[in-house]
């Protein structure tokens, strides 16, 4: 394959071909709990080898969303899960690369057929930017739903379905950085708070309490005492990385390094972040540069076990992570 099909976009990826994962690695098994890293991969250029930011957890024979990247719909499929599944879903923030397959999922996956979305969803996320009005979760999600009218009346009216304005339940929150419950139901509680991502006006990182662990995101964020908190104790802490060597290296301006600086989160300070929290495990996702052959697992790994010493995952698509193993 050309270096034209492996780095579209001109970022300096090595040349070679590197294939997208389509089945699940990292602890295989089953368990009451369960993380799946759909998407890994940061940033809004597709890249080979990791989609966008997804994380799917199974919560027994429920799952939950967080974020829904480009290409969420697919290795949600090939994680072997079901729509019909769907507990909720999570936006941690609506940057398009944690939202672009948002309405895919509902478009694609909906209906009783291939155990689809049939009942009420949930999608919690952000609300409007008061600064210009632009639309929160809510407002992309209706008007996401309005553009695809046409697809949506006539299945509603060629196979027995509910539309699916009726089952979207999708709600804007507005939290401040003190963690506050936005979700509850027989399985989970979701507690959100505003973590530091500028300059967009809110940035979500998450805890989601199940009777069987804690799984805490960052989302998108520089280092923040919030996430900490966030993740007091959890066991499982997912949270984003951004190499500030790579991109150096590159040659970005002193300009854009510092903007990087100031709203994502480097290796080294994520093993603080999580020794801080003292989380069981850290796993890496939302990996900027996202180009496995970038940046190795070892080199990703090293300067986060520099201040943590529990379990690190270094994530790729579809790899799950057991929170009981060690
Ligand atoms: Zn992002």
């Amino acid at each position: 394959m050309s270096a034209l099909c492996t780095d579209p976009f001109g970022l300096g990826s090595p040349a070679g071909v590197v294939p997208d994962a389509v089945q699940l690695t990292g602890d295989l098994g089953e368990g009451p709990l369960r993380v799946v890293l759909l998407g890994t991969a940061a940033g809004p250029y597709p890249a080979p080898g990791r989609q966008g930011a997804a994380t799917a957890v199974v919560v027994g024979d429920r799952t939950y969303l967080v974020d829904a990247g480009y290409g969420a719909l697919r290795k949600y499929a090939q994680a072997g899960l079901a729509l019909r599944d769907l507990g909720g879903v999570f936006v941690t923030h609506l940057h398009s690369d944690h939202v672009a397959d948002l309405l895919t999922l509902f478009l694609l996956g909906w209906g009783p057929a291939n155990r689809g979305v049939d009942h009420q969803v949930r999608v919690v996320g952000p609300g409007p930017d008061p600064r210009d009005a632009s639309a929160g979760t809510a407002g992309l999600v209706e008007h996401g739903l309005r553009a695809f009218g046409q697809d949506i009346g006539v299945r509603t009216r060629t196979s027995p379905r509910t539309h699916l304005a009726e089952l979207v339940r999708a709600e804007d929150v507005s939290v401040d950085p003190v963690p506050t419950p936005v979700f509850e139901d027989d399985r989970i509680r979701v507690l959100a708070a505003a973590v530091p991502h500028p300059p967009l006006h809110l940035a979500l990182g998450l805890r989601i309490e199940t009777e069987h662990g804690v799984v805490a995101f960052s989302g998108d964020t520089a280092r923040s005492r919030v996430v900490a908190e966030l993740a007091a104790g959890a066991d499982v802490l997912v949270h984003e990385v951004m190499d500030p060597a790579y991109y150096r290296g590159l040659g970005y301006s002193p300009e854009l390094l510092d903007f990087l600086a100031a709203s994502h989160t480097s290796p080294q300070e994520v093993g603080e972040v999580a020794a801080e929290a003292e989380v069981g495990c850290v796993a890496l996702s939302h990996i900027g540069p996202p180009d496995p052959r970038a940046v190795t697992d070892d080199e990703w790994e090293r300067p986060v076990r520099a201040g943590f010493r529990g379990r690190i995952v270094v994530g790729h698509d579809l790899t799950q992570v057991l929170p009981s193993r060690s």
